[in-house]
């Protein structure tokens, strides 16, 4: 076993019970401007950014802008951006939704969904990431089946990069306790039955308390990711 391997599985040991905003002072004590919080204002990514917000305010936050988000989406993201006074950046595909329309066919995520989300998510964090040692994401095992076994670190091989998940434990009446208590904006579309929110085309409303939280997204297709997690799980 390597060194880093054995590092990481005491990492994993030791961060089991801590909570959450020791874990994030823990990643920007040792990895400084070198840490990037990656998110697209899900519950927990709220979450994540009101702590960060206390233990380490400059931390860079990169969220995909793919050009299909919904307008309530959009809206939260100004909102915590002035609220948190957060250091924002909105990373977006090198192809507008209408070049990509030109170049692939309009509509692709409805033909080829894997293409699409490489071209508007995977390839734009890829480069966005290019500059930092590690990652924030708010991945929970209580989400889906397919993160049931998430790490609270790993190494990210696709991105090659440390990966945190310090909300992996929590679950999401734990998320939003938190949410409610200190009275942060949360997207309004939770509210009408979206658990998991991503681009409005591929994104759909479920039934009332589905136990899956990634219900509603790319519905009648096997895909249950866009590719920037599944690396890693
Ligand atoms: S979620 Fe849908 S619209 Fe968004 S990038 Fe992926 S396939 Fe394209």
């Amino acid at each position: 076993m390597s060194q880093q391997t054995t590092d990481l599985s005491t990492l994993n040991t030791q961060f089991e019970n801590a909570y959450p905003q020791d874990i994030l002072r823990w990643a920007a004590e040792t990895h400084g401007d070198q840490l990037a919080v990656v998110t697209s204002f899900q519950p927990t990514g709220i979450v994540t950014l009101h702590m960060l917000s206390e233990v380490a305010p400059n931390t860079t936050v990169l969220t995909l802008d793919t050009g299909l988000l919904f307008p309530e989406t959009y809206a939260l993201m100004d909102e915590l951006e002035a609220r948190l006074n957060l250091n924002l950046i909105r990373v977006k595909p090198s192809l507008t939704v209408e070049q990509q329309a030109e170049i692939h066919g309009a509509e692709l995520w409805a033909r080829e969904p894997d293409q699409c989300c490489a071209i508007r998510k995977t390839a734009p964090l890829n480069e966005a990431l290019a500059g930092y040692d590690a990652w924030i994401t708010g991945l929970r095992r209580d989400q889906s089946s397919g993160r049931k076994s998430t790490p609270i670190v790993s190494l990210d091989g696709r991105y090659n990069k440390v990966k945190l998940s310090p909300f992996a434990t929590w679950t999401e009446d734990m998320i939003w306790i938190y949410i409610r208590a200190n009275e942060l904006p949360y997207n309004t579309l939770h509210d009408q039955n979206y658990p998991s929110i991503g681009c409005f085309p591929c994104t759909q409303a479920v039934v009332p308390n589905a136990a899956d939280k990634r219900a509603g997204r790319w519905v009648g297709r096997e895909k249950t990711e866009c590719g920037i997690h599944v690396a890693a799980l």
